[in-house]
């Protein structure tokens, strides 16, 4: 059974699969924007709570994963920066 879903950018109804990529057949807006902007969000908020909380030093950790979330943490930050110098190089010198 197809279901349909009226469009919030035109109005039109449309065909709806219930996918968050669903687009409007009349406009091609997407359908449930929401949905996908609202789950890129805490997936990326998740990522970056996953990555801070690798690199966290924990009472409980060992000489060794001390070591490696050090090694981590240099390389995060010589990572960051080299991406920041990149983009520094690019837009002061592309003009
Ligand atoms: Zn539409």
């Amino acid at each position: 059974m197809k279901t349909e879903k009226k469009c919030s950018n035109c109005g039109a109804w449309t065909i709806w699969k219930k996918q968050p990529t669903d687009r409007c057949t009349a406009c091609n807006e997407l359908l449930d924007p929401t949905w996908l902007s609202e789950k890129t969000e805490r997936e990326e908020k998740e990522r970056i709570f996953i990555e801070n909380d690798f690199l966290r030093i924990r009472e409980t950790d060992g000489f060794g994963m001390r070591a490696v979330r050090k090694t981590a943490s240099v390389f995060h930050f010589i990572f960051a920066a080299i991406t920041w110098l990149f983009l520094w190089t690019v837009t002061t010198f592309s003009g």
